[in-house]
């Protein structure tokens, strides 16, 4: 038996997974476990793992090692452990327990028992990842800066030749508008200002529910919370975007004016064979129309099985035409466990890293663009940070997500760390293609303007 163990945590792959880790931190730490942040001091980690391409597998296993070789005993938990538990089990002697994507709420029972006997080794993993929870779990927040992400469901219900997700992740399961709204509320009490709505289909919501789209009815229901600032959208899927939601985030201030899309190709052809819904220019038509002035996200796959050099030219076209405000490219990453893996004409990954080189370049060219027409306008920054190397803090726009979009850095004059997590007005002065930088339009402190903020409180 283990006396008194920490529990260190390692958190990989996207949102989703990332609430999973923190809710299981949450009833970790609920159950009376002693959790640490630094894995030098911790006896058992957490590592929640990413399968969704090769290369997140590789990194999964590449954290899994490194912990292993740190003599540290593992609950490895995540899609790596859904898509591959036997092997996890057979090849690392250190996993003790290996808890699958549907089993995250059984964490507390698996850790106690791999805690008082210290020869044992779980399996915890569903065959079908179905289960259903729609109670509020506690939390243990590893976000840094005023942003939560709030996983509104689970599973994906479509079936896009190239994705693992339905079969590591079941099918598609909302919860309830009221339990959100609850989960919400408990954020923005601890400080949020920021939800970031996350699934594999956000889009989609309520429709297992409630049969019908319920997105636009669960913006209204957020949207009611005082002190929340900013609710996000992630995860569009195109055939969905409808004309309701985009008038419904048109309508609620709150709700930031960004629409992340993944549209993935633009040739008939390609999105066929993809399994994906086709004419994507028409979504983007739609956004512009209701949303003139909301930021699109989108990302692509380059080098599809069969994508010949006319359907990358297809694609290249409608990219510049199309002008995305933020775009990811990733090159195809084949595997043998969905149809695309086993599709005929796989194309080289010369080709495909060449493709998606010069879509990058091209998109470093909207971007810049883009970005200069903002110097000397003034702009809307949550404020998440002070970088000690540049001596600047930074921050993001309601046109950015955390991690994967721009930051705006800016001038420390006139700010101290009691703004961070506030909304800042800055006037931009030097853009570059994927970062601005400013100073913020704050009312100076001086005697005066203390006296008067005091008056105003008593
Ligand atoms: S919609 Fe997204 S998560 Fe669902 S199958 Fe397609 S790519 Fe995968």
């Amino acid at each position: 038996m283990l006396n008194n163990p920490k529990f260190g945590v390692v958190s990989l792959g996207c949102p989703k997974n990332q609430t999973d880790t923190e809710v299981m931190l949450g009833l970790l730490k609920d159950a009376g476990f002693d959790l640490t942040f630094d894995n030098d001091e911790a006896d058992i980690c957490l590592i929640n793992t990413c399968s969704f391409i090769e290369d997140a597998r590789r990194e999964s296993v590449r954290n899994i090692v490194d912990l292993a070789s740190d003599g540290k005993q593992l609950i490895v938990a995540g899609c790596l452990a859904q898509h591959f538990k036997d092997e996890l089990l057979n090849e690392l002697p250190e996993a003790r327990a290996v808890v699958g994507t549907g089993d995250i709420h059984k964490i507390v029972e698996i850790a106690k028992a791999i805690v008082e006997d210290s020869s044992l080794r779980i399996v915890q993993v569903s065959a079908v990842p179905n289960d259903h929870i729609d109670e509020v779990m506690p939390r243990v927040s590893t976000s840094v800066g005023a942003s939560s992400y709030l996983k509104i469901a689970e599973g994906c219900d479509h079936a896009c030749t190239f994705c693992i997700i339905p079969m590591l992740r079941g099918k598609f399961r909302s919860r309830s508008i009221d339990s959100l709204v609850q989960e919400a509320k408990i954020l923005v009490a601890a400080g949020t200002r920021e939800i970031i709505l996350v699934s594999q289909d956000s889009s989609y919501y309520g429709l297992d529910l409630y049969n019908r789209m319920a997105l636009p009815e669960l913006l209204e229901a957020l949207h009611e919370i005082e002190g929340l600032d900013w609710i996000r959208i992630m995860y569009f899927y195109p055939t969905e975007t409808n004309r309701k939601l985009l008038e419904t985030m048109a309508r609620l201030p709150k709700v930031v004016k960004y629409v992340d899309i993944p549209l993935q190709h633009s040739h008939p052809e390609v999105l066929s064979s993809m399994a994906r819904p086709l004419h994507p220019e028409k979504s983007v038509q739609l956004i512009r129309e209701i949303l003139p002035e909301a930021a699109i996200r989108s990302t692509f796959i380059v080098g599809f099985p069969g994508e010949t050099e006319e359907h990358f030219e297809h694609l290249h076209k409608f990219i510049k035409e199309a002008k995305f405000d933020r775009l990811g490219v990733f090159t195809y990453s084949k595997q043998t466990e969905v149809p695309s893996g086993n599709m005929k004409n796989q194309v080289p990954q010369k080709v495909k890293k060449l493709r998606r080189n010069r879509i990058m370049e091209t998109q470093l060219e909207i971007s810049r663009e883009r970005n200069e027409k903002l110097i000397g306008k003034e702009i809307e920054v949550l404020l998440e940070g002070y970088d000690e190397v540049k001596e600047l803090y930074f921050g993001r726009t309601q046109w950015d997500a955390p991690q994967i979009d721009n930051t705006v850095y800016v001038s420390p004059d006139g700010l101290s760390h009691s703004w961070l997590g506030e909304i800042v007005t800055v006037k931009v002065d030097e853009a570059k293609p994927y970062d601005l930088f400013g100073k913020a339009v704050v009312p100076p402190i001086t005697t005066e303007s203390a006296l008067l903020e005091l008056a105003a409180k008593v």
